[in-house]
């Protein structure tokens, strides 16, 4: 053995705990460092010939690197729609790096990550009141379950007249509807071959939503005289967090011929709380769905699972099968992860989400969920109680979409969030509702307080006195 590994092996104790040591620092002072860093690195390193060792490399990674690190998992980070990491989701995380098994085969040695990975997903559907009829597994994020769900979808249409697109392309025309899908899914048309612009864009329902018009939607589906279609269904849109009508869509089912996908990344987790359940009623009836994880979930990036029914898995082997293995047996019998989602080789992704589960446990997840749409309604009426600001949209759940107030100060937006985004106290994304700049404060972290709304608002009036 090379004597820098050698000498790391004899030291790994030492290692980890200094590692565990500056874990801890982080953590704990996660409410005090900048969400945001304008600073930058010179990326041309030359690599050592010889090498360091773990401790003086993280030695350079403290110097030169970590003061760099925001805290995009703390309780101030409202871009995009961005979770943390809860203390049992680390403990899962770590120990997925130090058993490292590949999760594959269920009568594999190693068979039992594959065994966590079922026994997780049973979890899951407890926790989201979904019935045993579907099937999932995990994947690195809602992007590549949605990849994952209308890759078997393609397939699904392609067999309506009899073709198998998987082993010889796409040799039709597919039928896509969606009113206000995810960019994720656009991107997914794209990397399945579908093409980003070939689908029909249904009406948003009437008034100030972006919610699917069912009325509009029966419209397009009886031009297709009968013809098969994918419906691509938003649980939630990211800039109001509207849902499509679940239980109008599942009567559709009963008159026409469609795969049913919902996009439920962030929203799904309406479905935890008494109060919200309402939101997804009807979702059940769906053949795909998508959930992220490293959102509301709060543990580490990369973590979203796809939940497919059991009566498509013929359909999903043919889609993702590693047919150049044939030492993997009949794909149905011998069940392997990597036959039914787009990796081969894969951690045990399962773990944070298994640890998070049995550590918290229904109600953990029921509060997480609630107290942030309750911090997303304060923060909304701290807006409207302040003059400068205007909501663009309702608060239906933890997403706020506000802008500053009259259109005369539109052209101030950008300046206004990019100001406030460098105060390194709080993130938001800029977005474009019903054609208006406007601004996005999600609610997913476990961490955030009616303290932090309090902290925020200053600093936003603070900001605004100045653009
Ligand atoms: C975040 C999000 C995605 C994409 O998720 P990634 O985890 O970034 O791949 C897709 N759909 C919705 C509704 C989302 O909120």
């Amino acid at each position: 053995m090379n004597s820098v590994l050698q000498h790391d092996l004899n030291n790994f104790e030492n290692i980890l705990e200094k590692t565990k040591q500056q874990g801890i620092d982080f953590l704990n002072n996660l409410e005090n460092i900048p969400t945001s860093n304008k600073n930058s690195i010179d990326h041309s390193r030359e690599l050592n010939e010889l090498g360091l060792g773990s401790l003086a490399a993280l030695e350079e990674f403290n110097e030169r690197l970590a003061p760099l690190m925001v805290a995009s998992s703390g309780p101030r980070y409202w871009g995009f729609v961005t979770g943390g990491s809860t203390p049992a989701s680390i403990v899962g995380d770590w120990l997925t790096s130090i058993y490292d098994q590949n999760t594959q085969a269920v009568k594999a040695q190693g068979g039992v990550s594959a065994l966590i990975e079922f026994e997780t997903i049973n979890l899951l559907l407890q926790l989201l009141e979904l019935p045993k009829s579907f099937l999932g597994g995990f994947v690195t994020g809602a992007t590549m379950s949605n990849f994952t769900c209308l890759g078997v979808a393609r397939q699904w249409f392609g067999k309506q007249s009899g073709k198998d697109f998987a082993k010889n392309g796409i040799t039709e025309t597919i039928n896509i509807f969606s009113a206000t899908p995810h960019s994720s899914s656009i991107k997914t048309l794209s990397m399945l071959g579908i093409g980003s612009q070939n689908y029909t864009v249904i009406q948003t329902m009437a008034g100030n939503r972006e919610a699917i018009n069912v009325t509009d939607l029966e419209e397009n589906i009886k031009n297709l005289s009968g013809k098969p279609f994918i419906l691509i269904s938003s649980a939630a849109t990211v800039n109001t967090a509207d849902f499509d009508d679940f239980v109008a869509i599942s009567k559709l089912r009963e008159k026409y011929k469609f795969w049913w996908h919902i996009d439920a990344a962030f929203g799904g987790f309406a479905a935890v709380s008494d109060k919200y359940k309402h939101l997804v009623k009807g979702w059940e009836g769906a053949d795909s769905i998508t959930i992220d994880c490293h959102k509301w979930l709060n543990v580490p990036y990369e973590s979203a699972f796809y939940l497919i029914k059991e009566q498509h898995t013929a359909l999903q082997i043919e889609t993702f099968q590693n047919s150049n293995a044939p030492y993997l047996g009949n794909p149905l019998e011998n069940f392997n992860y990597l036959n039914v989602l787009p990796e081969n080789s894969r951690r045990l992704r399962a773990l944070p989400v298994w640890f998070s589960l049995l550590a918290y446990g229904k109600e953990g997840f029921r509060d997480i969920v609630e107290n942030n749409i309750t911090l997303a309604l304060h923060f909304g009426n701290a807006l409207i109680e302040d003059e400068s600001f205007e909501l663009l949209a309702p608060i239906r759940l933890n997403n706020v979409c506000f802008t500053l107030k009259g259109d005369y100060n539109q052209e101030k937006v950008a300046q206004f969030l990019s100001e406030l985004n460098d105060t390194g106290k709080v993130f938001m994304t800029p977005t474009v509702y019903q054609n208006k700049k406007g601004i996005r404060a999600s609610f997913v972290n476990w961490r955030t307080t009616e303290e932090d709304i309090i902290i925020v608002i200053k600093e936003m009036k603070e900001v605004f006195s100045n653009v």
